[in-house]
């Protein structure tokens, strides 16, 4: 009988390596497994925060992908038994495979941070998965008195899209720039330095003079409790009560990669990174966001590219082919105002056993408005691409 592939999770990852398993074996028998009926896109999701785009603009469905062969279960996966092989469904059913791919991006750290648990994401919303989250904040912000403190909070490394809560701080800035004015935005950040750092600096101080102002880890900027209660936010140095508060929780692999028991004690998977095979359990490889990847930053281009590293090295195995070494290339893009944006670009390969980088291109500091301007349009021919590739 032909192999039959399972991929847990319709993400950038999880659909990008279900359809390049049919694309490189039309035999293979590929399951997707992915509640829900529409992906809501985190990309451009700050952009609908800021009140720049609507939240359809980054909604997909998966008939494409089914009308490709792969048969879709809109069910969640609650069990993994990787000894027999088998996954257990919401619905009871179960499914056996070959070989199981886990892609269930990430979930977030609720015993992590004193005080923040589920309901109080439903005062506090992290919005760090789109979809309600998103609407959530932007609601917030939209009924907030001018003159608002907005804080942001933000954790350690490693985290989804680590420069993406920098992009935040510079959108709901453009936002309350044209709609309040009085308002300010506080990011209290577990980090020292992080990405494009420079180049966020310098927009704040050309675009948003005076509204955003970072509390960086050593001077006292990391949280440590919050109060949903009062939107108190209580970090290293002091206390402040946000009018929004915007908190991002550390993170950790979805649920189901600790059930399938793929994730280590630091809630991430050990993968071998030429084939993405669990360093944990066998015949189980993890890609995407839930994966320990070293270099490369958590993005949906690396999820994607490594999702389609994943197919071809599984696609060897399966016809006893020796593994390629993937080249893993990734593009990021940050939209700090409309027309206004800046990127990161990189190639990464494994080395001792980790990913590195193999090249990386950061947007020049001082470049003229009209690269920040190409820049923007990239970024949303970026996102055309990315999500036709997994979904249209
Ligand atoms: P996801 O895309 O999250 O997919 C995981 C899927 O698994 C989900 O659909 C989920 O429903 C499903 N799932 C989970 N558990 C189960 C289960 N038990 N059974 C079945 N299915 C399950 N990246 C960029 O490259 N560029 C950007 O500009 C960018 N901007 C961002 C902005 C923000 C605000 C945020 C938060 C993120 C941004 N990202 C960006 C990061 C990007 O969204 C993630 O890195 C990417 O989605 C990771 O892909 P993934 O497939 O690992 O996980």
């Amino acid at each position: 009988a032909a192999p039959r592939v399972a991929v847990i999770g319709g993400g950038f990852g999880g659909a990008a390596c279900a359809r390049a398993l049919r694309r490189l074996d039309a035999k293979l028998q590929v399951t997707l497994i992915e509640p829900n009926k529409t992906f809501t896109a985190c990309p451009f999701s700050n952009e609908v925060i800021a009140g720049l785009r609507e939240l359809p603009a980054q909604q997909f469905g998966y008939d494409k992908i089914a009308a490709d062969g792969i048969a879709v279960v809109a069910q969640g996966a609650t069990k993994v038994d990787a000894q027999a092989r088998r996954i257990a469904l919401s619905d009871g059913a179960t499914l056996s495979y070959d070989r199981l791919v886990l892609a269930p991006g990430i979930d977030m750290g609720f015993d992590a941070l004193p005080g923040y648990d589920e309901a109080a994401a439903e005062k506090m919303p992290h919005a760090w998965k789109a979809g309600a989250q998103t609407m959530l904040l932007r609601r917030q912000l939209e009924a907030m008195d001018d003159g608002g403190l907005v804080v942001i909070a933000v954790p350690a490394a490693p985290l989804r899209c680590p420069p993406a809560p920098y992009e935040r701080a510079s959108l709901i800035a453009h936002y309350l720039k044209a709609n309040k004015p009085k308002s300010k935005i506080l990011v209290l950040d577990a980090k020292d330095n992080y990405s494009q750092q420079k180049l966020f600096e310098k927009a704040w101080t050309e675009l948003y003079p005076g509204m955003i102002e970072r509390i960086a880890l050593s001077q006292g900027g990391r949280v440590t409790s919050v109060n949903p209660a009062t939107n108190e936010i209580v970090n290293d140095c002091g206390n402040y009560t946000a009018a929004v508060a915007n908190v991002i929780p550390p993170q950790r692999a979805g649920r189901i990669a600790e059930i399938a028991g793929a994730a280590d004690h630091t809630g991430w998977c050990p993968i071998d990174p030429v084939t993405f095979a669990s360093k944990l359990v066998p015949n189980i490889h993890a890609i995407g966001d839930a994966a320990i990847a070293g270099g490369i930053p958590k993005s949906a281009s690396a999820a994607a590219a490594q999702g389609r590293a994943c197919a071809a090295a599984i696609v060897n195995a399966l016809t006893g082919k020796a593994p390629e070494t993937p080249r893993l290339d990734g593009a990021c893009y940050n939209m700090v105002a409309p027309g206004y944006a800046f990127s990161l670009k990189g190639i990464y390969q494994p080395k001792e056993d980790q990913y590195a980088e193999a090249e990386v291109t950061t947007s020049p500091v001082d470049a003229p408005r009209e690269v920040r301007q190409r820049e923007a349009d990239q970024a949303l021919d970026w996102f055309k691409t990315i999500t036709g590739d997994a979904f249209g």
